[in-house]
């Protein structure tokens, strides 16, 4: 299949940033910026304030996402939010194993593993990151870590949930750092990706994923990352809190 047939994907994520009357005044200028996005937008916000931000967008082409999600439906996992309860406000995505979450609470493939198959069973599109740390990519392992982060998450995904999950190549060296990986650098490993995706899972349905890249996208540079062959979007931090850039890169995509 080629680029053209597969989903583009704008997602934002704000992490910790924003309380709610923050939200609903962030998302009323996000509305108006994507308005004639040619692509999906999704913005990834705190979970407390979730219920906010889908009343905030309705009525426009902005989807809601959450940051995490747990695997279990209910029970003693204090501080976590299961699909379940993302459901009962219609959130439609996830992001699952961001390298925060990895680096600073303790991640590990095998929980990425059980939120992505949680996802797919409620309904939710999981966003599954993946991403080698500098010494990785300096030691030149980038590969092998993509490989097993990737195989991990998805072990025991069917290839119809796979058609429907996304996956998000983030070198942890270029978020938040202002460091972008370069259009080469993220097409090179977004292409593995989706050689490992037809190798391992289904090479029909390899061709039908969306791989997004996410590392310091910005307005200036999301053009040349979105038109590399196997880039189907983004996964965006700090460009998603402002609107003007937002809308920028969202523009970039057509
Ligand atoms: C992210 O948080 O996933 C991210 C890519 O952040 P930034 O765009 O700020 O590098």
């Amino acid at each position: 299949m080629n680029k053209q047939k597969r989903d583009v994907v704008i997602a934002g994520n704000w992490k910790m940033h924003k309380n709610v009357n923050e939200t609903a005044a962030l998302l009323s200028a996000m509305t108006t910026v994507v308005a004639d996005a040619d692509c999906k937008v999704v913005l990834c916000v705190p979970a407390i304030n979730i219920p906010c931000a889908v009343e905030s967008v309705i009525d426009s082409n902005i989807a809601i996402g959450a940051q995490n999600c747990h695997w279990e439906k209910s029970g003693a996992f204090t501080g976590e939010i299961s699909v379940d309860m993302l459901n009962a406000f219609g959130v439609s995505y996830s992001i699952v194993g961001h390298s925060e979450r990895r680096q600073y609470f303790g991640e590990t493939d095998e929980t990425v593993n059980k939120r992505t198959r949680a996802c797919l069973a409620n309904g939710i599109v999981p966003i599954v990151c993946v991403g080698e740390n500098l010494e990785e990519r300096e030691t030149d392992v980038t590969k092998a870590v993509i490989k097993a982060q990737l195989i991990k998450a998805l072990e025991g995904v069917s290839t119809n949930d796979l058609k429907r999950t996304i996956i998000a190549y983030e070198p942890v060296w270029a978020i938040g750092t202002g460091k972008t990986a370069s259009s080469d650098q993220a097409q090179e490993v977004c292409c593995y990706i989706r050689t490992l995706l037809s190798e391992n899972f289904c090479p029909v349905c390899a061709q039908s994923v969306a791989i997004l890249y996410g590392g310091s996208m910005n307005a200036a540079n999301a053009k040349e990352l979105l038109s590399m062959a196997d880039i189907d979007g983004g996964l965006i931090g700090g460009a998603s809190l402002k609107p003007e850039d937002f809308g920028a890169i969202v523009a970039a995509a057509k």
